[in-house]
């Protein structure tokens, strides 16, 4: 299947919310959900949202978790079969395998302003984890791991910059930097309450227990 090439802001502005797809842009006025907050189409401002159905919210809501991390259809349902296998509340694991991503993780830790832009650092092998490259985006991060930015990518100018604005970022709790803030260490396993933005889970997993 083919990776969602929708632009990005249309994404958020389907879903009626910042998806913070874009890096800097999300935390501007020039965010098109601040400045355009109605769906995308035609219809311009005055449409309005349709009722949807119990199925199309359950749709709507597994779609925003897909945009949300970046995933395709495939790997998010492998999550869910992976959550539904392991004990406790499989809503609650399946955010922990979403977050315990490495993207995710370096994203969380503000080395990137997007998880695309995590991502692709990861993919280029400016990441390591506890001092050895690893360059799959998807790979899952355990308790103890410590993330950090490679040499090289470490003396770019960008990166120079976003150090600086680290510690005014809100890292979640799951995750500690260091005071240089290029490394990070995973201190515990990531809960619904960390992540910071809407996603509802449970409807999630209805979606796929149909
Ligand atoms: Fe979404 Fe960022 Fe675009 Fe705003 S600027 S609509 S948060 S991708």
């Amino acid at each position: 299947m083919a990776r969602n090439l929708d632009p990005k802001c249309k994404r958020c502005r389907r879903e009626g919310e910042k998806l913070f797809l874009k890096g800097e842009r999300c935390f501007t006025q020039k965010c098109a959900v601040v400045k355009r907050n109605y769906p995308p189409g035609q219809a311009g401002p005055n449409q309005t949202r349709n009722k949807v159905s119990e199925f199309g919210i359950q749709l709507r809501e597994k779609q925003k978790a897909k945009k949300l991390y970046g995933i395709l259809e495939k790997p998010l349902r492998n999550y869910f079969r992976e959550a539904n296998k392991q004990k406790g509340a499989t809503g609650e694991t399946l955010i922990r395998l979403l977050e315990m991503r490495l993207d995710n993780a370096v994203f969380r830790l503000s080395f990137a302003k997007s998880r695309s832009l995590a991502r692709q650092m990861v993919s280029h092998g400016h990441i390591l984890v506890n001092s050895k490259r690893v360059s799959i985006p998807s790979y899952q991060v355990k308790v103890g791991d410590v993330v950090e930015v490679g040499e090289g990518a470490r003396k770019k100018k960008g990166f120079a910059n976003l150090v600086e604005e680290i510690s005014k970022e809100e890292i979640p709790k799951w995750l500690e930097i260091d005071s240089k803030g290029a490394k990070g260490t995973v201190i515990r396993e990531p809960v619904t309450d960390d992540i910071g933005h809407k996603i509802n889970t449970s409807i999630i997993v209805e979606y796929y227990s149909r």
